[in-house]
C-alpha cells in the first residue's frame, strides 16, 4: 500500500535550477561550468537535479565519496563523475576503476596505490593553502604524482566569498603548480570563485551552492533564482485566550486571545530552531509569525492575519537563502543541506 501524500514538501524548480548553471557557464566565460553534486545535491535530491543540469548542458559532475557515484551514474557517463575525496582504500580503488568514474587524487599515498592497481585517467588535487586534501605543491615533483594519467588539475579556494588577499595568493600558487604537471585541463573556481573574474575560470568552473539558489557574492545577485520551495500544511488550528503559553518552554505567552496553527514542520526537517524566532511562514503575500519554539516535527504560527486558514492548508517556507541565512545565523549551505528526506517530492 502506497503511504499518503505527506504534509510538507519540497518543490525543486528545475528550469531554476537549469536557468542557474547556464547563467554560471557563462559567467566563466571561455571555461566550462561544472556542477558540484555531491550530499544529494545539496539536500535537493540527484534524481532530480542531475538530469536537469544535464539537460542543460552539463558535463562534470562532482561527488564527494565514492558512495555517491552510482546514484549520479544512473543518469550521466560516469566518465564525467570525479570523487571528491579520492580513492581511500583497496574497495573504492576497485570500485573507481570498476564502474569508471575519475578519482581526485589528494596524495602521494592516493597516488602510488592508483598507479599500483592499474591506474587510469583521474585528476589531481594540489592544496594552495586551505590545508584541507590535496597534494603540496612541493610534492608535484614526485614520481608517483607525475605517473598519473591527469585529466584536470584542481585547487579549491578557502575564502573566495571574501575580499581576502589568500584568493590572489592562491590564484598565483596555482598558475605556478600548473607548469610543473601535464594536465589536459585546469579548475579553480567554486561559485563565489566564478564571481571573483576570469582570471579564476581557467578551462572548468565547479559551481554548487549558486546552483542550488545560493548567493556567495553580491556579484551573482541577479543571476540566481530560487530553486527550493518547501511548503508544510496546518495540522490544527485553535484559539488561544490570553495568558496561555505556546511549546516547550512556555517560551510565547499571548497578550491577548488569538488564533493559531500548528504546522507540520520542525527541526527534524532541517527547520532549525535558531529559525524560530523573529520569523515566519508565509500564506501568499501575508506572513504569519513563528510563536515559541521549533519542536521537532511542528511550529505554530499566529494567524491574526489570515484567519480563514484552516486545516490542511499549505503554507510556504520563506527560502531566500540569502536572507534566510542572515536572519538564522546558519550559512546558506546549511540551510540547504539540511533540508530533511521527509520533505522530498518533485
Ligand atoms: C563543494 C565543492 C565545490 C562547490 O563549492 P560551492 O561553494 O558550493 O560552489 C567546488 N569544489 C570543491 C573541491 C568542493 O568541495
Amino acid at each position: 500500500m502506497n503511504p499518503p501524500d505527506p504534509t510538507l514538501r519540497l518543490k525543486v524548480d528545475t528550469a531554476a535550477l537549469a536557468d542557474n548553471w547556464r547563467n554560471l557557464d557563462a559567467l566563466s566565460g571561455e571555461a566550462a561550468a561544472g556542477a558540484a553534486v555531491k550530499a544529494d545535491c545539496y539536500g535537493l535530491g540527484v534524481e532530480t537535479c542531475v538530469p536537469a543540469l544535464r539537460d542543460a548542458g552539463c558535463e562534470a559532475f562532482f561527488v564527494a565519496h565514492c558512495s555517491e557515484v552510482e546514484a549520479v551514474a544512473k543518469h550521466v557517463p560516469a566518465q564525467q563523475i570525479a570523487v571528491l575525496h579520492g580513492v581511500i582504500n583497496a574497495g573504492e580503488i576497485a570500485y573507481a576503476q570498476g564502474i569508471g568514474a575519475a578519482p581526485v587524487i589528494n596524495s602521494l599515498d592516493q597516488a602510488s596505490a592508483w598507479s599500483a592497481a592499474g591506474g587510469g585517467m583521474c585528476h589531481l588535487m594540489v592544496d594552495t593553502g586551505i590545508n584541507r586534501l590535496g597534494v603540496a605543491p612541493a610534492e608535484i615533483g614526485n614520481s608517483a604524482v607525475q605517473a598519473l594519467e591527469i585529466d584536470t588539475l584542481l585547487s579549491h579556494l578557502a575564502c573566495a566569498d571574501e575580499d581576502s588577499d589568500k584568493n590572489a595568493q592562491q590564484l598565483a600558487a596555482f598558475e605556478e603548480v600548473r607548469n610543473t604537471v601535464p594536465h589536459a585541463r585546469a579548475s579553480l573556481a567554486n561559485s563565489a570563485g566564478i564571481a571573483l573574474g576570469s582570471a579564476y575560470a581557467f578551462d572548468l568552473t565547479r559551481p554548487g551552492l549558486a546552483l542550488y539558489g545560493g548567493v556567495p557574492r553580491p556579484e551573482l545577485d541577479g543571476s540566481i533564482r530560487q530553486v527550493a520551495h518547501v511548503e508544510a500544511a496546518i495540522l490544527q488550528t485553535r484559539t488561544i485566550t490570553a495568558g496561555d503559553t505556546v511549546g516547550y518552554n512556555a517560551q510565547f505567552r499571548a497578550e491577548k486571545d488569538m488564533r493559531v496553527a500548528t504546522v507540520s514542520l520542525g527541526y527534524a526537517d532541517g527547520f532549525m530552531r535558531s529559525r524560530g524566532p523573529g520569523s515566519h511562514l508565509l500564506h501568499g503575500e501575508k506572513r504569519l509569525p513563528i510563536l515559541g519554539k521549533v519542536s521537532m516535527d511542528m511550529i505554530v504560527v499566529d494567524l491574526v492575519d489570515a484567519p480563514e486558514l484552516r486545516e490542511g492548508d499549505w503554507l510556504s517556507v520563506p527560502f531566500n537563502l540569502k536572507n534566510a541565512a542572515q536572519q538564522s545565523g546558519l550559512s546558506q549551505y546549511e540551510l540547504l543541506t539540511t533540508i530533511g528526506t521527509r520533505l522530498r517530492k518533485s
